[in-house]
Formats: structure tokens, C-alpha cells, sequence
């Protein structure tokens, strides 16, 4: 769990509350489905703007996973900004907007998750020029040129050239 104490800002003193926290994946369940982020640290403040805190600072881990193209086992370094304002129920922020607090303790764990998972690309690929698997005898085509013949055709095409063959 990720919480910050903001009693000290609470009187907007113009002082910000700098927080680092370093958590594993399963605590705050970012955990996906085909890969493993390790080595989370979150870092950031916390200032008081008025009538609300405004969060914000990065997250920084690395993301072990298999690429999609190649199958072989990659490492990335994320990095994601995140900022939010969160209102306190003590400074009259309504119990059910979004971003409410209770007493003097702002809980960023939720926060911190969905902004981790809103930052994973759809794929994982090791590298963006990768070249992927030989679809004929399924060598790396990154480490060698297998030099098999891939070209599939289009199913389209080769019904015109049929079509073309009957005239
Ligand atoms: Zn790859
Ligand atoms: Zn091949």
C-alpha cells in the first residue's frame, strides 16, 4: 500500500511532501497476464493547490516478457508520468467523487495501478523492427536468414487469377 500523510501541507504552507515507494506487483495488483513487471519505484509529491492535492511524479520499473513475434524472452525499462488531484472529505470534497480521502492520509495505490496497466502497449515486441519467426520452418529470422520461400498469397488474388485462367 502507497499512502501519503498531507497533514503537514493541509494549510497550503506552499511546502510539497515528496514520497518514494518501492513495491512489488502483486501487492498492488498490477500483475499481467503474459509478462511481470519487477522492480517498481514510485516517485513523486504532493502539493497542496487550494482546495485540493495535487499528486503527481513517475513510475519506473522493468517489464519481463516473451516477445509476440519471436518468442524470446525481453526485457523493457517502463517509465509513466502520473498526476491527479484528490480532494479530502475533512476539506469538504463530497464522499463520492473520485479522487476522496479520508483524514489526512491520500491512499495512491489505486491510482498507481491503473496508470501502470493504462501504460502497457497491446503488444509485446522485443524490439520494433524484430523480425519475428519463419513462418515455414520457424527460425528466428533475427538471428538467421533461413532463407525459405514466406510469401503467402492473398486468397483475393489468386481467386481473380483463377477467374482470369478460365477465360
Ligand atoms: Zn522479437
Ligand atoms: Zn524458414
Amino acid at each position: 500500500m502507497m499512502k501519503v500523510n498531507i497533514a503537514e501541507v493541509r494549510n497550503g504552507n506552499g511546502k510539497d511532501i515528496p514520497f518514494r515507494f518501492s513495491v512489488e506487483a502483486e501487492d498492488i495488483g498490477a500483475v499481467l497476464e503474459h509478462a511481470e513487471l519487477k522492480d517498481i519505484v514510485v516517485q513523486g509529491s504532493v502539493v497542496a493547490t487550494g482546495a485540493a492535492y495535487r499528486v503527481s511524479g513517475r513510475i519506473t520499473c522493468r517489464k519481463d516478457f516473451i516477445c509476440d513475434r519471436c518468442l524470446t524472452p525481453s526485457v523493457a525499462e517502463q517509465v509513466c508520468e502520473f498526476s491527479e488531484e484528490y480532494c479530502g472529505t475533512a476539506d469538504g470534497a463530497e464522499d463520492d467523487s473520485i479522487n476522496c480521502f479520508d483524514g489526512d492520509v491520500i491512499d495512491i495505490t489505486d491510482m498507481i495501478r491503473d496508470t501502470l496497466l493504462a501504460a502497457q502497449p497491446l503488444s509485446n515486441i522485443c524490439k520494433s523492427d524484430c523480425k519475428g519467426l519463419c513462418p515455414v520452418c520457424g527460425a528466428n529470422r533475427n538471428e538467421r536468414e533461413c532463407g525459405c520461400d514466406s510469401f503467402v498469397p492473398d486468397p483475393r488474388l489468386a481467386a481473380l487469377q483463377q477467374f482470369k485462367n478460365l477465360k
